[in-house]
């Protein structure tokens, strides 16, 4: 499918990508581009690449795919480098991992080969960053959202489809407006809240670890994984994709406003059953994403 890829950023996402990539196919040829060269070392002697450099040097020429898989801000000068890159290969597609969509794609439709973008989203990941995390099994059976736009061709989109149903991922193809508001509900701000139960968690000024361990189950853990993100990669999404989170978070403002009244109309009429309705149905509503 595609002989030779570049993947920009061989982090969690990226990193993942490379393992996939290689277990699916071991005659792929795989070159890694970082800020860091020597960082890469360790992938090559692993037999995840066959070749890494700088991300200041990316040699475009014989690639036919590359995925940019850095921070969203970064991947868009990444991208537009690419598509300047007298050496790009007319029928070489790009292809990103950013969690934001629109943006990405209003930044580069004005280019003259835009058409060889297709943005992408794997809908897998976790708050852990690096590629000391990736793994194969991080990609088994994920969503892939892809967003094409206006210049994209039906047969390179069929190409970016196949590819990732190569690496066992189910993938999904919509506009890149509406991938963007459903994120913001399923994926941005879960961080959010998550972040804002860390900064509401009032710990006292002098306590130390072993002063709150008790204190903190399984339910706080889970609840508040997702503030242990990388604010590098949080604040370019937040800052791309605000609008959608904002609307989000006002939804999720409104229904801690509803359980809070409910709380105190049941406490004050002593009404227990107003309560039990609420989370009964609230758990209905829980069921259906969680067959
Ligand atoms: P990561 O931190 O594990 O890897 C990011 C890579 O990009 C690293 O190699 C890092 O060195 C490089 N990088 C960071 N800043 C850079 C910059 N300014 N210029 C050039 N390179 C830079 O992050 P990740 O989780 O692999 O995320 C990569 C992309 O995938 C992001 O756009 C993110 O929005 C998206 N994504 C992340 C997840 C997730 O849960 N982690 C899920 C889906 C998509």
């Amino acid at each position: 499918m595609f002989n030779t890829v570049a993947i920009i950023g061989l982090g969690l996402i990226g990193g993942s990508i490379a393992r996939m990539l290689k277990k699916m196919n071991n005659e792929v040829i795989i070159r890694a581009y970082g800020r860091n060269p020597e960082l890469l070392q360790g992938a090559k002697e692993e037999g995840i690449i066959d070749d890494g450099g700088s991300i200041n040097k990316i040699d475009c020429s014989g690639v036919d795919l590359f995925i940019v898989a850095t921070p969203v801000l970064s991947s868009i000068d990444l991208i537009h480098s690419l598509l300047g890159s007298d050496d790009l290969k007319k029928e070489a597609l790009i292809i990103d991992a950013g969690s934001v969509k629109q943006s990405i794609i209003d930044s580069i439709i004005a280019h003259d080969k835009a058409c060889q973008f297709i943005g992408c989203h794997p809908m897998a990941g976790s708050e852990k960053s690096g590629y000391q995390y990736s793994s194969h099994s991080l990609l088994d059976n994920a969503w892939v959202i892809i967003t094409p736009h206006d210049k994209n061709n039906e047969s390179d989109i069929k190409k970016i489809e196949a590819f990732w149903k190569m690496l066992e991922c189910n993938t999904i193809i919509i506009d890149a407006q509406l991938h963007d508001t459903r994120v913001a509900y399923s994926s941005h701000l879960p961080h959010i809240a998550s972040t804002a139960l860390v900064d509401s968690f009032d710990i006292g000024k002098n306590s130390t670890y072993s002063t709150i361990e008790p204190f903190i189950g399984k339910g706080f853990r889970d609840m508040t994984r997702l503030a242990g993100g990388k604010p590098d990669m949080w604040a370019d999404i937040v800052l791309l994709n605000h609008g959608n989170i904002v609307n989000a978070l006002d939804s999720y403002i409104n229904s801690l406003m509803h359980i809070k009244s409910i709380m105190q109309q049941a406490a004050q009429t002593n009404d227990r059953t107003l309560l039990y309705k609420y989370f009964a149905t609230i758990r209905q509503k829980w069921e259906k994403y969680n067959d």
